[in-house]
């Protein structure tokens, strides 16, 4: 059978097995005028994953709501790309070292109840 699930399924196979061959780094990335989060070396085949601007992102979402309770979703979601979209990759750096410092790490999975 080739429906879209099964489909889905053997690319995700794929992907898997791609990962599984190793060649992936994990560090910043500095693309002048974009926030790069990850790229691909044509000539090696390597990875490099930047995981500091998506983290940066999500850090200063949740401190924005934890900061203002009052504001909406959609008003949270506004000003974090406002301040996303301003740092410097200095400024992302140090608040994704930052972040490192202080995050707790959970054992378990958190669980939200339907
Ligand atoms: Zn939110």
């Amino acid at each position: 059978v080739n429906t879209k699930r099964s489909r889905h399924e053997s690319l995700l196979v794929r992907v898997c097995a791609e990962l599984g061959a190793g060649r992936i780094s994990e560090g910043f990335i500095t693309d002048p005028g974009f926030q790069t989060d990850g790229l691909t070396d044509d000539a090696s085949h390597r990875i490099t994953i930047n995981p500091a601007w998506q983290t940066v992102d999500t850090v200063l979402h949740e401190c924005l709501h934890r900061l203002y309770p009052q504001w909406s979703e959609t008003y949270v979601r506004n000003r974090t790309a406002y301040l996303r979209n301003r740092l410097s990759d200095a400024q992302a750096q140090a608040l994704y070292a930052e972040y490192q410092k202080r995050v707790k790490r959970l054992k378990r999975t958190k669980r939200i109840e339907p």
